[in-house]
């Protein structure tokens, strides 16, 4: 078959039922998989029960013997699955809590029965004990540009250890619910060698990859409790038994969420063509207003300097204390915030939550990453672009601001990373799962976005969106590699700045995301001295000499600014020097030799030196030594002194950078 026509069948693959409607007139996606499921929910048994047909298109030319679906909702059925092993603890003892997924039936399109030919794999670590992937061998191979349709039916038993997905009492977040194709690459995609199932066990430090999808998505519940997911509600149904069924349908996302629970209040709003959808408990109604206005400041900003937001809907929630681990996490067209009752205006964590999982929609969502492989992609790229949302519309306060105190959200998350005693013990090369001494986090987010913030410093804002202006054109909807998002960095600021960076900046990526160094550049010394009258032998052309006095003015100064490179890392840098008499100039250095003098002669003398005066560099871990004022002065109190400046010079830009 023709793979165009394989699109329109994919569209319409998914049965269309009174009230069905296409939501994008032209698909943003390949489509490559969807999936409609009947699920319903039993609040005291905590499971959901979901009939499901699902499709697969193999765009490929290979011919592929299996099929590896994720069966995430395993991870939580005994304390010896990856995903404990990793974490520590236990889901529980009681049957009560833990979590599985059974799949009951399991079909082809002919009616062939795939279940005997069901095998659970874990390619990442061999464990016996963990379920969270399954491979099943197919009757016939799928051809290049087949389909694979499936019919399944499943129960799924929610956890009531909430880790992104489960329950708490009668309050359900059911996410990883649904058995899930991996992603299937052929040779070339994300640097593969040879075509196979990108499909790994579910981690207690990584998050997810698979394609994007139609989903279609009947969702029934108790009567009484409020349903949102990442669909679009297409109808909600009154069964006459105590329960209703609410319809929704989603186009090119790469996973469904859905919560129930009977204690939210719905709060909407509308930006631009976007409605949008806030559940909250009532003790946190008094929090709408500041979710909404930051998830508009997020839309617009992203929309001005990434790409456009697609979906003409949007659904977030921010879950009852009970509820709290399903906080903080994203699905695209639905996402969770976080916050707790009563929560002052300063503290800014409820908006910094939302700005964050809404940014997901285009870092993991319309540019899906591989989250397993390659997390800085998504969590890195989409920390940088919070830090920057949160700092241009909280005025440079983005995490508190309060008016005795304030401090920017991209200095709080550098924080975290210069202060790590695990700093080096990674690259950002690892698998999520890999990263040593609990630095999934720190290395994902913090350092990742610390050295995006450094490009911008090296190459200017403009630059850099103009290069995730390039990353959404050339990679909406697909799923890039790292390579792919260096390569339009390199392009991009190529075409903007010619070669003042270099033919490429793989040296900047080798050295910070890829390399394990620290960056530390400092001031060793000042020195300012009279420029010393000569004293010596003068030596006449015809070779006899003299002793010879020569005065200098009392007003001629001889200045040295001694500058040190401790850190592995080489990045170029700016140099403010300040003199007595209020001249200042901007020194530019390499920073590529270990030492590095500046020197000056004339009538002013050297008052102040800042290394990098505008906080470009925020992979140098230590800004406090940047700075250095005043002569040297060997009298300790006076030395103190010194000291206590520079960090007051320091701290004075901390809470406004
Ligand atoms: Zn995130």
């Amino acid at each position: 078959m023709k793979s165009q026509y394989l699109i329109l069948l994919a569209l319409l693959v998914i049965p269309v039922r009174a009230g069905s409607q296409v939501l994008v007139s032209s698909p943003l996606s390949p489509r490559i998989t969807g999936y409609s499921i009947d699920a319903v929910l039993d609040p005291q048994a905590k499971t959901v029960n979901g009939k499901m047909k699902a499709y697969w298109v193999n765009v490929t030319d290979d011919s592929v013997p299996d099929i590896w679906l994720h069966l995430y909702l395993n991870a939580f059925s005994s304390n010896k699955t990856t995903f404990y092993r990793e974490k520590g603890g236990s889901p529980g003892s009681k049957p009560d809590d833990l979590g599985w997924v059974k799949i009951e039936s399991l079909t082809d399109r002919r009616g062939n029965n795939l279940l005997p030919a069901m095998k659970y794999v874990s390619p990442d670590d061999d464990n016996p004990d963990d379920r969270s992937v399954a491979r099943i061998i197919l009757p016939q191979a799928v051809a290049g540009k087949d389909t694979l349709f499936l019919e399944a039916e499943f129960e799924s038993k929610l956890p009531s250890d909430i880790t992104r997905t489960g329950y708490s009492k009668d309050f359900f977040f059911v996410a990883q619910w649904f058995p899930k194709f991996g992603v299937y690459e052929p040779p070339g995609m994300r640097g593969r060698r040879e075509g196979g199932w990108n499909c790994h066990q579910f981690h207690a430090n990584s998050e997810f990859y698979s394609n994007h999808s139609v989903y279609e998505v009947n969702i029934t519940v108790p009567a009484g409790y409020v349903v949102g997911s990442g669909g679009i509600t297409l109808a909600e149904e009154d069964n006459g038994d105590g329960t209703k069924t609410v319809r929704t349908r989603a186009e090119d996302i790469v996973d469904f969420a859905w919560t129930a629970w009977p204690g939210y209040k719905v709060f909407t709003d509308t930006w631009k063509h976007v409605n949008i959808k806030l559940l909250l408990p009532a003790e946190k109604s008094n929090l709408a207003e500041r979710h909404f206005t930051a998830v508009k400041y997020a839309l617009g900003y992203l929309e001005e300097n990434v790409g456009p937001y697609p979906w003409n809907y949007l659904t977030f929630a921010d879950p009852p204390v009970m509820g709290t681990g399903a906080g903080g996490m994203e699905y695209t067209t639905l996402f969770t915030s976080m916050s707790v009752p009563g929560i002052p205006d300063y503290i800014l964590l409820p908006e910094m939550v939302t700005v964050h999982e809404f940014g997901h929609a285009f870092f993991m969502g319309i540019i899906a990453t591989n989250e397993f492989e390659e997390p800085w992609l998504d969590e890195g790229i989409n920390s940088y672009w919070e830090q920057r949302i949160m700092d241009h519309y909280y005025g440079n306060a983005g995490i508190i601001n309060h008016p005795l105190f304030k401090i920017s959200d991209k200095s709080m998350a550098r924080s975290s990373y210069i202060a790590s005693p695990s700093r080096q013990a990674a690259s950002n090369a690892g698998y999520s799962w890999n990263y040593p001494h609990g630095t999934y986090s720190m290395m994902s987010y913090m350092k990742a976005a610390a050295i995006l913030h450094t490009l911008t410093g090296m190459v200017g804002e403009e630059t850099m969106n103009e290069v995730f202006r390039e990353y959404y054109r050339k990679w909406a909807f697909r799923h890039p590699s790292a390579g792919d998002f260096i390569d339009v960095v390199n392009a991009t600021v190529l075409k903007m700045h010619g070669d003042r960076f270099g033919s490429d900046l793989n040296w900047f990526f080798e050295q910070t995301i890829f390399g394990t160094g620290i960056c530390d550049y400092k001031v060793i010394n000042i020195i300012n001295r009279k420029a010393e009258e000569f004293q010596g032998l003068s030596i006449q052309p015809d070779s006899s000499f003299f002793v010879e006095r020569k005065k200098m003015p009392d007003t001629l100064n001889y200045s040295v600014v001694q500058l040190q490179r401790d850190g592995e890392i080489q990045l170029p840098v700016e140099v403010l020097i300040r003199f007595d008499n209020g001249d200042e100039i901007l020194e530019k250095w390499d920073g590529k030799s270990r030492v590095k003098d500046f020197r000056y002669t004339g009538k002013r003398k050297v008052t102040q030196v800042k290394i990098d005066p505008e906080y470009k560099n925020q992979m140098d871990i230590n800004f406090i030594n940047n700075s250095m004022a005043e002569r040297p002065d060997r009298k300790p109190l006076k030395r103190l002194f010194r000291r206590i400046f520079s960090i007051m010079i320091f701290f004075m830009d901390f809470v406004i950078i």
